[in-house]
């Protein structure tokens, strides 16, 4: 039997740092009945809202996966099924776990919304993107004087 499902999301709770689902979970792929059990293959898709965690902006980040999964009629017995097992009963399988752990193991760790977005500053809060602020960065920060003086042994060879 063909698949072909498309529903939003809308509650985020559960999903960290995810502004919103900008796009709905579309599953497409094949459920096999198999006589005792029913073996879904399908590819999952959605889109996330999730923030920059430099700056701040909202980011779009695309998330697909792949559904391999195994349902058991409910009440199967504990011996005759893996572990933790997705069920079904009266012909319904309920995807939402599956699709929420593929979303979960989807989630990048951290979003940022270019390679270079340079944040905000700590200070003001200035989103620098958009253009520097009036405040003091000399600090020290010792990674950059490692640099300067590999460059200033470089120089005197
Ligand atoms: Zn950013
Ligand atoms: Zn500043």
């Amino acid at each position: 039997m063909e698949v072909s499902l498309s529903e939003q999301i809308e509650n985020t709770a559960g999903y960290p740092d995810v502004v919103c689902f900008s796009e709905p979970v579309t599953i497409e792929g094949v459920l096999k009945n198999t006589g005792k059990q029913m073996v879904l293959n399908a590819v999952c898709c959605t889109e996330a809202k999730i923030l920059c965690s430099r700056c701040l902006a909202e980011v779009n980040v695309p998330i697909r996966f792949q559904i391999e999964e195994t349902f058991y009629p409910a009440g199967y017995t504990e011996q005759e099924k893996e572990k933790e097992a997705e069920t079904f009963s009266d012909d319904r399988i309920d995807v939402s776990g599956i699709i929420k752990r593929g979303i979960l193991a989807g989630l990048p760790m951290k979003v940022v919304c270019r390679e270079q977005c340079k944040g905000l500053c700590s200070k003001c809060g200035k989103n620098l993107n958009e253009g520097p602020c009036s405040c003091d960065h000399t600090e020290f920060d010792p990674r950059l004087e490692s640099l300067r003086s590999l460059f200033n042994v470089d120089e005197e060879v």
